[in-house]
């Protein structure tokens, strides 16, 4: 076990992360692979380490949305599929042969892009069933027949997203059902005109909650491997027995009295209504706490109690208040999320405070924190 000595760190419970893949692969149909999504650096808790475990768990397909996280993935020899999300330059074509990566097709201009490159390219055709964002049109059946017939495309899956899964309004709930029924019309056709149909999937992690009749090849699940939903409140109803991989400390670097009528910080957005003890804590906006928890909206815990956000959050710092907790000392930790003796604050609850959701808080960590691995095997 490592423990961060430094000023601000992610731990990572290795544990809570094969626990949740445990959870997930039992809420997958049979013969239904998971595909991790590790873009955006894992969601902030590091591609390249969660990618290993999750190796060495026999997960053997990755999504990412770039190429460079891709590449990263390659140079720290991540076996299996690497699935690119999103658009990549013509000019890092070659990268996708010289590091065996997956690009996604975005629409039939796209493959014709792909397809002139010259050489064969390993795609999963993407088609958009209603999100709008990426994806060839369902209703386009002669262009995405077109896409099939390109030569040079080794066309190896082909997926979709639901963009209203995660609601259970009966409206977003016939939206999702169309998203699925458009999908599965796409797929008829491609098989209509002969085509091999290649490997299927249209799940992320509020797919496999809430729509686990549907039985595809594979299903692409992030959140959820890190050991939550979206929301507080979606964490707690699906009472789905995940656990955070993830949490992040930090120092105590000063205490000191403040004194009735006395302010903290910038701005002077804080006036002491009586005295009191504050804390400096090396951690700032730029490691991640969004700024808007200032004032007593955020709070971080020191010796298993709550300490509000006094003033506001700073680049680099923050100050709390710490009049009713026993004996802090500069060195202590403090921490931003995860456990400290029975209390517990969650990326869910961050971000609820914040006014978002999880995977923001998550994928904002700053990239200068260190990183400390508990619990490897
Ligand atoms: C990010 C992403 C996912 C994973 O979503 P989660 O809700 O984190 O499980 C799946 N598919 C696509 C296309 C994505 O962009």
């Amino acid at each position: 076990m490592m423990k961060g000595t430094g000023r601000a760190w992610i731990e990572l419970d290795m544990n809570n992360l094969r626990h949740n893949i445990n959870v997930v692969r039992g809420l997958l149909p049979d013969g239904c692979r998971l595909m991790a999504v590790v873009k955006a650096d894992a969601y902030g808790h590091g591609a390249v380490e969660i990618a290993k475990e999750l190796n060495s768990n026999g997960i053997r397909a990755f999504c990412v949305a770039s190429v460079s996280e891709g590449v990263e993935l390659r140079k720290h020899s991540i076996k299996g599929e690497i699935l690119i999300l999103g658009y990549t330059h013509p000019e890092q074509f070659s990268l996708l042969i010289k590091y065996g990566l997956t690009q996604t097709v975005l629409d039939l201009d796209y493959a014709e892009l792909l397809n002139g490159f010259g050489e064969k390219l390993v795609v999963h055709v993407k088609i958009d069933t209603g999100m709008h964002r990426l994806g060839e049109r369902s209703e386009n059946i002669d262009k995405i027949l077109r896409v099939f017939k390109c030569k040079n495309l080794v066309i190896n899956g082909i997926y979709t997203h639901l963009c209203a899964v995660d609601s259970d309004r009966q409206t977003d709930k016939d939206f999702t059902q169309m998203q699925i029924d458009n999908f599965y019309r796409v797929l008829s056709k491609i098989e209509e005109q002969g085509f091999a149909l290649p490997k299927a999937h249209i799940q992320s992690s509020y797919g496999i909650f809430n729509r686990p009749d549907l039985s595809f090849d594979y299903a692409r699940v992030g959140i959820a491997l890190y050991g939550m939903l979206y929301t507080l409140n979606d964490t707690e109803r699906y009472n789905t027995g995940l656990r955070p991989v993830l949490s992040v400390k930090t120092r105590v670097s000063a205490v000191k009295t403040l004194f009735a009528g006395e302010t903290v910080g910038y701005g002077l957005a804080f006036t002491a209504p009586h005295n009191m003890r504050i804390a400096a804590l090396t951690f700032g906006y730029a490691d991640g706490i969004p700024r808007c928890l200032s004032c007593g909206i955020g709070h971080v815990l020191i010796n298993g109690q709550k300490a509000p956000v006094v003033g506001r959050i700073c680049m680099d710092q923050m100050m709390v208040d710490v009049t009713g907790i026993e004996g802090v000392r500069q060195g202590d930790i403090a921490v931003i999320i995860g456990k400290s003796g029975k209390a517990e604050i969650t990326a869910c609850e961050i971000a609820e405070r914040a006014g978002t959701v999880s995977t923001e808080v998550l994928s904002r960590l700053g990239t200068r924190l260190e990183r400390a691995f508990l619990s490897r095997k």
